[in-house]
């Protein structure tokens, strides 16, 4: 949905036009993968799918929201009145916002919001961080608050830790903040420092699919907050404040002192191997050897299949079926338990794969997956 529509929507259901109109991407994570729990090191970039936030202040109290994606009237809160736990809808997301923003001691009277996204919901995409970002970013420019997009990614997450109550890292919410067309975030989540890596695969012949398989994924219960208490536990044990700390050099001795706690062995083997694939992959890039990254996804992939295990027969698919027929490189990306895929391919390579990994989804009997090529897109912004 392009941005008139959604101004324009905006008129229909509050009966004038937005101050003002804001646009916040999805994101694919080129490698990095559960390491921002870790204060560890991540590799992101902007799709060119966003949610986009037609906004207006009130000075009332009142919140008023609309998305329309979503079934059902506009959502009126009061912003005193907001209160973390207490709503299990999509409205927490934008809502939550405002509490954290409220929270910090920022002047926030009231809005009226009306939004749409074309990130995929559920796909491993980040839709959750376009759709807090957007609104976050909106908010900030309304009421003069000039935060920088590292400050409203920090207050994003505490919107989505504390009040929707999933204990997702910053990765996502810095991503649809501070990226930037045609380039890469190398970001240190322990600082929040960052650098921007050229990433255009068109100028050298190459490209990157997205492979959504359609398999919806859940955050906030389950699986992740197991494997996220678990690398606590293994930082523990190994008495470092995050497994950021544990250095490459020393994973063998690290491991040994784990003894026979098996289970934390692997989450700690792949946080560590991970961090140092995000640091091998930058410096790839930075010395122009785009294609040798190839190989590192697919050892991520590796990884996160048999050591974080948090693939599952469907990403795993997508990879084997890529690789098998050209690919430079593959990793499930996101989250896991479904979502998405990556798949670095020349260009020539980019039909034949994608008709490979269609007709391999088909024998299988899985649900025909969404296949669509990523650019590097730029980072949150208002629109013209
Ligand atoms: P992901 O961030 O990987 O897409 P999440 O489970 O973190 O998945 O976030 C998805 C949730 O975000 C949805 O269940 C919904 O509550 C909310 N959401 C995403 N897009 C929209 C939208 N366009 N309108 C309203 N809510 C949305
Ligand atoms: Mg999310």
């Amino acid at each position: 949905m392009g941005a008139q529509q959604v101004r324009d929507g905006f008129e229909e259901l509050y009966g004038a036009a937005p101050e003002g109109v804001w646009a916040a991407p999805g994101r694919v994570n080129l490698i990095g993968e559960h390491t921002d729990y870790n204060d560890g090191f991540v590799m992101p970039f902007a799709l060119p799918h966003t949610a986009v936030a037609a906004v207006s202040r009130r000075t009332d109290g009142v919140l008023r929201l609309h998305s329309a994606d979503v079934e059902g009237g506009v959502v009126e809160l009061r912003v005193d009145e907001l209160a973390p736990g207490s709503d299990r809808s999509w409205t927490a997301y934008p809502s939550g916002v405002v509490w954290a923003l409220r929270e910090a001691g920022h002047p926030v009277t009231g809005a009226d919001i009306h939004l749409a996204s074309t990130v995929p919901s559920g796909a491993g995409l980040s839709s959750s961080a376009a759709l807090e970002v957007v609104v976050a970013l909106a908010l900030d420019d309304l009421f003069s608050l000039g935060l920088r997009g590292w400050q409203l990614a920090r207050l994003c997450q505490r919107a989505e830790n504390v009040y929707v109550g999933a204990p997702v890292g910053i990765m996502d919410q810095t991503a649809s903040a501070c990226c930037g067309t045609g380039h890469a975030l190398f970001l240190d989540t322990r600082d929040l420092s960052q650098k921007q890596i050229p990433f255009d695969l068109a100028a050298e012949g190459m490209r990157l699919l997205v492979v959504d398989t359609q398999v919806k994924h859940s955050h906030s219960e389950g699986e992740y907050g197991k494997r996220r208490a678990g690398c606590e536990k293994g930082a523990a044990l190994l008495g470092v404040d995050a497994l950021r700390d544990v250095p490459y050099a020393e994973l063998d001795a690290a491991l040994a002192r784990l003894g026979d706690e098996e289970e934390v062995r692997r989450l700690v083997r792949h946080i560590v191997t991970e961090n140092e694939r995000v640091e091998r992959v930058v410096a790839l890039l930075e010395s122009g050897e785009t294609r040798a990254i190839g190989p590192v996804l697919v050892e991520g992939h590796a990884s996160l299949r048999d050591d974080f295990r948090i693939s599952c027969p469907e990403l795993d698919l997508v990879v084997d079926t890529a690789l098998a027929n050209g690919a430079l490189g593959a990793r499930m990306t996101g989250g896991g338990f479904g979502g998405s895929a990556i798949v670095l391919a020349e260009e020539a390579d980019v039909d034949t794969i994608t008709k490979a990994v269609t007709e391999a989804f088909a024998s299988a009997g899985f649900t025909t997956p969404r296949v669509f090529e990523a650019v590097p897109s730029p980072g949150a912004h208002r629109l013209p």
